[in-house]
């Protein structure tokens, strides 16, 4: 089986898409925590709109594969 490289979205670091990363696509538990908290707060400053970030996008992609 093949494996999926990426980058933390938080911190840009390698990441595998294997379970040598739980908390994939980032490379840890504390970026996992920090981008959520990005997140909650950009879709509270654009209240109604939705939120298209490339990043979120590709991870979606890489997620059916
Ligand atoms: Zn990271």
């Amino acid at each position: 089986m093949k494996t999926t490289n990426l980058q933390c979205p938080s911190c840009k670091a390698n990441v595998e898409w294997s379970d040598k990363f739980p908390h994939r696509p980032f490379c840890s538990q504390r970026c996992q925590q920090i981008d959520f908290g990005d997140w909650a707060t950009e879709s509270y400053s654009i209240a109604g709109e939705a939120v298209l970030d490339p990043e979120l996008m590709g991870q979606e992609s890489l997620d059916e594969h």
